[in-house]
This record gives C-alpha cells, sequence and structure tokens, in this order.
C-alpha cells in the first residue's frame, strides 16, 4: 500500500483519466479528476474492448457495471468491400477467452465511461469535479500545484495529464511543441438498432469491410440491441473535435462503391456524427519532475486496431502500480511508467497504422492482401495478435 499522504490530482475525465483514478484510489491515493466539460463526455459510438482491456476492466472492479452492456462477438468477419465475399472469419468469442483468459468485448463508448464514472463516483477517495479545466502547474518541493482556468490552484503529490488528443498540458510536461497533424482519413459513427442488420450477415460478429481508399466497421454493443458502425474514408479536409454532425446523405455518399448489405445497414442509421484522424509523432518524453502524460495526450492512436481506450487503460494500471511501489520516489516512479510503457505503445501505434495502410489499399496490392487473408489460417492470424492481447499489468 502507498504512504496515506500521496494524492493526485487528474487533468481530464476521459476514460484514461477515470480508469487511473480508480487504479490509484484502489492503492489508497486521494484523487481528484477535473473535468473541464460541465458534463463528462458521454459521446462517441463503438469501442472494442481486447483481452488486454477487458482483464482490466475486471481486475479494477468496473466489469460489474458493464454486465448487460457488452457483447462478446462470436468472430471477426473480414469481407472484399465491393462484392461483400468474405475474406477471412477469425476466431474471438470462447476461443479468445479461452486463450487469453479474458473476452474479447464490444461496447458503446458511453456504456464504458459511465461504468467507469459509476464507480469512480462509489469510491470516497475520488472528487470528481465538472466545469474544471486544468490550464498549467507549477513544482513545488513535495508535489504540483495544478492550475484551473478559473485561477483555482489545486495542490497534490502529482499530476496527471489524461487531457486526450488536443491536450493544453502536452507542451509543458513533453516539451515540445509538436500538434497532432491530420492523416488526410475522416470517420463517420452511428448506432442502430441490431434488427436493421442484413439477414445474410453472421450476427454476432465484428464485420470489417475494405474497398479502395474506405473501410467500414460494424459491432453489436448495448448487449446486442444495437449495432456501432463506422466508415472511414480517405479525405484531404480535417477538423478538431470529437462530435461534428454528418448529413446521412453525406455519408451514403461514400460508400456507393460497397455491398448492398453495408449500404442497406448504413443507410438505416439516421444520426450521423465525424471526426477526423490525427497522428503525432512520438513525444521526447512524458513526465516532468511530478507531472506525467496519460492517454490520448501522450500517444495519440489511431483506430485500425482498435486500441485507443485500452491504451489508456493498459497506461492507468501500469502508473498505479509504479506509484504504489515508489517508496517516497514519485519521479522516478513515473519515469517507470513512461519507460514501460513507451516501447509498448509505440508498438501498437505502428501496427495501427500498418493495419489502416492494409484496410485502405488499391489495385494489385488490394488484389493480393485478399488472397493473403483467404488462405492464411484464421486462428494463426490472431494468434499473430498475442503480443496485443496477452498483455497483463505486473500487479493490478
Ligand atoms: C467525446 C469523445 C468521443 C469519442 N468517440 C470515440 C469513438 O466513437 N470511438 C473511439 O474509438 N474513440 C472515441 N474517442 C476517443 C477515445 O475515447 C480515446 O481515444 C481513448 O479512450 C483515450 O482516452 P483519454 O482519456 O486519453 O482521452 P479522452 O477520452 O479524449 O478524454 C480526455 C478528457 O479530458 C478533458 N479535457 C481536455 N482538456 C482538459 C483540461 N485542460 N482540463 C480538464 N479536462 C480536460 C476532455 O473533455 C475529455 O473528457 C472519443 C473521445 C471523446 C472525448
Amino acid at each position: 500500500m502507498a504512504p496515506a499522504r500521496l494524492s493526485a490530482v487528474i487533468a481530464g475525465g476521459g476514460i484514461g483519466g477515470l480508469a487511473v483514478a480508480i487504479a490509484l484510489a484502489r492503492r489508497g491515493i486521494e484523487v481528484r479528476v477535473c473535468e473541464r466539460r460541465s458534463e463528462f463526455p458521454e459521446e462517441g459510438a463503438g469501442i472494442q474492448i481486447g483481452p488486454n482491456g477487458s482483464r482490466i476492466l475486471q481486475d479494477l472492479g468496473v466489469a460489474e457495471f458493464l454486465a448487460d452492456k457488452v457483447a462478446t462477438p462470436d468472430a471477426l468477419v473480414v469481407h472484399d468491400g465491393a462484392s461483400g465475399r468474405e475474406l477471412a472469419q477469425l476466431p474471438l468469442g470462447a476461443w479468445i477467452a479461452k486463450r487469453h483468459g479474458a473476452p474479447y468485448w464490444t461496447a458503446h463508448r458511453r456504456d464504458l465511461h459511465v461504468a467507469l464514472r459509476t464507480h469512480a463516483e462509489n469510491d470516497p477517495r475520488i472528487t470528481l469535479a465538472r466545469a474544471s479545466e486544468i490550464v498549467s502547474y507549477a513544482s513545488e518541493p513535495d508535489g504540483i500545484a495544478a492550475i484551473g482556468a478559473n485561477g483555482e490552484v489545486l495542490n497534490a503529490s502529482f499530476l496527471v495529464a489524461a487531457d486526450g488528443l488536443w491536450s493544453t498540458l502536452r507542451g509543458s510536461i513533453s516539451g515540445s511543441s509538436a500538434k497532432p497533424h491530420p492523416l488526410g482519413k475522416i470517420a463517420f459513427r452511428s448506432v442502430t438498432g441490431a434488427g436493421n442488420l442484413p439477414s445474410e450477415l453472421v450476427r454476432n460478429a465484428v464485420h470489417i469491410w475494405l474497398s479502395p481508399g474506405a473501410h467500414a466497421v460494424h459491432y453489436p454493443v448495448n448487449g446486442g440491441r444495437d449495432i456501432a458502425l463506422v466508415v472511414i474514408v480517405d479525405n484531404a479536409s480535417a477538423a478538431e473535435g470529437w462530435d461534428a454532425p454528418a448529413a446521412a446523405d453525406a455519408v451514403k455518399g461514400k460508400i456507393k462503391s460497397f455491398a448492398p448489405p453495408l449500404r442497406s445497414l448504413v443507410e438505416s442509421a439516421q444520426q450521423w456524427r465525424q471526426w477526423s484522424l490525427y497522428r503525432m509523432p512520438p513525444l521526447p518524453r512524458w513526465t516532468s519532475g511530478r507531472a506525467v502524460l496519460l492517454g490520448d495526450a501522450a500517444h495519440p492512436m489511431l483506430p485500425f486496431l482498435a486500441q485507443g481506450a485500452v491504451m489508456a487503460l493498459e497506461d492507468a494500471v501500469t502508473l498505479a502500480a509504479e506509484v504504489a511501489a515508489s517508496n517516497g520516489n514519485l519521479e522516478s516512479a513515473l519515469h517507470d511508467y513512461e519507460r514501460q510503457r513507451r516501447q509498448r505503445v509505440t508498438k501498437v501505434a505502428e501496427a495501427s497504422e500498418r493495419n489502416g495502410r492494409i484496410y485502405h489499399m488499391r489495385g494489385p496490392a488490394a488484389l493480393a492482401r485478399n488472397t493473403v487473408m483467404k488462405v492464411r489460417s484464421p486462428e494463426r492470424v490472431i494468434a499473430g495478435f498475442d503480443w496485443l492481447y496477452g498483455w497483463e499489468p505486473r500487479s493490478c
């Protein structure tokens, strides 16, 4: 157990901020989560939670709040976008749960966020503050002073900046002025009723449709009652933010080259939102004194491996374990967290970027990709991701 006097201020009440709050509180640390918005952000569509993430949610005691909200897909079905032909059906469900001792879940981002928040609200060591934006911090002899936009000064042993892709604190902690830059792809997301899934498609599955310069992904959420849909297309223009509305007709216009079942599913969804994809080169450092970056603030993650939220969960439990074992040397604990996480997230980010290139291939490269997918053993393909899904925290 960590000494009782340790306390943390967390800037950002997203998935990473709430998860690290819970993980630290379990170690006996007093935590204040400062969320800039007046309400915790519950927008978003689907989130996939591989065994490396579901294991953490189970260990943190969050899974009980997700019981009727997650789905456990049996397979990942890859389609040629234009013909709809199945290229591969990779095992998830019982197969992957047995292999890694934890399930592969799909969920609505809102439900994951609500589960984390409900758990955090029930923990007396966690204070959740809304409309509380942290704009800077100052180092103190035995801690930090986090400075709010309203001039409020919050003292704590250390500061965790979990303030997302557009992090305010990234520059001062990392010493880098680098900003995320657009990838040239835009994502559209929506949710539709499970009854709208065309009958020819496998029901309880993650489906990926590959087309030149575009791909679509859909999977069950809300305990299988709904389907989350994402369509990602090459697109030069870019805008900040996660939640701009998109016209349904604009999305339909982007999927004309896809086979009828995917088009019919997309047409059943009424409300669309869009966000541009951004990438960032690795930062020179994630820690400065007693301030540390976590989640998207430390390492923005492209969505092609569906690991953005899970990497924030992994960060959370790693940071909490290091702080708890710090023996009073917090700065060294924060460095140890960074050292452990950096190599891992770099590998995941590279794999995600590679997937993005493979998904959007054109011409002969796409044909070669499809042939390889058809001949490879499905179990071997998923086993190739053991390094990803088999990750376990040292102790939680
Ligand atoms: C509204 C929203 C919708 C999303 N939708 C999807 C989706 O549909 N699919 C998907 O895969 N991923 C989505 N994501 C991204 C995904 O949730 C994150 O990539 C991942 O969970 C990492 O979480 P994070 O906590 O590091 O960052 P985020 O989840 O981005 O959380 C950062 C939090 O910090 C707050 N904040 C920012 N600056 C400050 C500050 N200075 N002081 C205090 N608080 C601050 C933000 O309001 C936000 O709540 C979404 C993120 C957001 C914020």
